[in-house]
């Protein structure tokens, strides 16, 4: 691939979105074209199957690592006020981000009369299980059971610990252990940066990909499966608004500051995370902002913003919840109160592990839609709901992103001013 001569130098110089996109769009028009035609949906499904397969052989090492590194990147010792006060912000701004995902994915119910079980294989029927055992569930007995098995939650907890006990050893006051715990972490740098490297090929195959899974949908759906991607793609946004009219201006003027100037000043990196699609890459224009708009000190920026990009994701935690909504309506089983209850809890865990690279997203979803019993390797209308939200995963991302960042800007705000850390003049400019 290295070697980007010959037949395939027009593939992989082209962008990858735009190929995505395209599988997306020429999927649908010769699924449209050609209905019901059973042999191309035949030779084109394994097509698809394959994509799955690579996306399911990347998301628990996905987690794993990029779980341990970050949790492992909290050094203890700097978490001082700033460092609580951020961490509860960022926690509590999350979990109001499901609760709106999911409100407007149960009053919108995106998806609904999509029925893409009816135009396959029957769908195996979908175990609730109960919110307490669920909660129990998560710890698990044996954490190599659960990564092996691909169970998310417990996965989870265990890299969580893990990570935690790695960030105090870091610091550790025996020269012996900090150097053993460095080289621990080291390691699962190193990992993550790895998978990321294989997340990249997997995602090269994506257009094809995409392709098969999209022309199978609308060879056997007809053009009807349209309304309902552009249904979803309002939800999320309509999510993605609320987030930012209703929580993070409602905050800024809960602490006194000016909701109107908030938004006015948050503008560039809110625009440049909507067009990078990363909150890693759009740090820098954030660092600037806090600083010479926002008049926040670096001593509290240079903390909460790069920590903000690692592990608060609220846009993606709406989308992880509305598309959860999405894809179980679509295959003719709606989520119940308690897998809504399950989806709370695994959004949120999985916006914490979701790198602020573009596409992350999408990988974690699969990873809460596993905690809800929809497989995406077993069932396979899962796997075209699925293909369909991948196709439009570009604007999705657009949109989510933005708001990752805006809500690590108003945490930083909000925290600098409470610490008193906040240059007045600079903000009233
Ligand atoms: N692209 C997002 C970010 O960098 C992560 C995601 O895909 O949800 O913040």
């Amino acid at each position: 691939m290295s070697e980007k001569s010959g037949l395939f130098s027009f593939y992989f110089r082209s962008n990858l979105l735009v190929r995505i996109l395209g599988g997306l769009i020429l999927g649908a028009v010769f699924g449209i074209i050609f209905q019901h035609a059973d042999t191309a949906i035949s030779i084109l499904t394994p097509l698809g199957d394959l994509f799955i397969r690579l996306l399911k052989m990347i998301v628990q090492p996905v987690i794993i690592f990029s779980l341990i590194v970050g949790t492992a990147s909290i050094a203890p010792s700097r978490l001082g006020r700033v460092g609580v006060k951020i961490i509860i912000f960022y926690l509590f701004t999350s979990f109001i981000a499901i609760i709106v995902g999911l409100l407007v994915g149960n009053v919108m119910q995106p998806g609904q009369g999509l029925d893409l079980a009816g135009a396959n294989a029957v769908v195996k029927e979908l175990q609730s299980p109960s919110l307490i055992n669920t909660l129990l569930a998560i710890v698990p007995t044996n954490p190599f059971e659960a990564f092996a098995k691909g169970d998310v939650l417990p996965t989870i907890c265990f890299c969580i610990f893990f990570g935690i006990a790695l960030a105090f050893l870091r610091e550790h006051s025996e020269e012996r252990i900090r150097i053993a715990a460095d080289t621990t972490y080291k390691f699962f740098e190193g990992a993550a940066e790895v998978i990321y490297k294989v997340v990249g090929w997997v995602m090269q195959y994506a257009p094809i990909g995409v392709f098969a899974l999209i022309f199978v949908v609308f060879s056997k759906q007809g053009a009807e499966a349209f309304g309902p991607l552009v249904g979803v793609t309002i939800a999320v946004y309509i999510g993605l608004v609320i987030q930012l009219f209703v929580v993070y201006c409602g905050l800024t003027f809960l602490f006194g500051l000016s909701p109107i100037k908030f938004l006015k000043k948050v503008r560039a990196p809110m625009l440049t995370a909507f067009v990078t699609r990363s909150s890693n890459g759009t740090l820098p224009v954030s660092m600037e902002t806090a600083e010479k708009l926002m008049g926040v000190s670096k001593g509290v920026y240079g903390f909460t913003l790069p920590l903000g990009a690692t592990i608060n994701m609220d846009g993606t935690t709406i989308y992880l919840g509305i598309c959860a909504i999405f894809i179980a309506n679509a295959i003719g089983m709606p989520l119940t109160f308690s897998q809504q209850g399950v989806v709370i809890l695994t959004a949120v865990l999985a916006s914490i592990g979701t790198a602020g690279v573009p596409g992350a997203g999408a990988i974690m979803l699969l990873m809460v839609l596993e905690s809800v019993g929809l497989s995406v390797s077993s069932n396979q209308a899962v796997a075209m709901a699925y293909g369909m939200i991948l196709g439009i995963d570009a604007i999705l991302d657009m949109g989510r992103t933005s708001m990752n960042i805006v809500g690590d800007m108003s945490g930083t705000m909000i925290v600098g001013k409470l610490e008193g850390e906040m240059d007045m003049e600079v903000w009233n400019k």
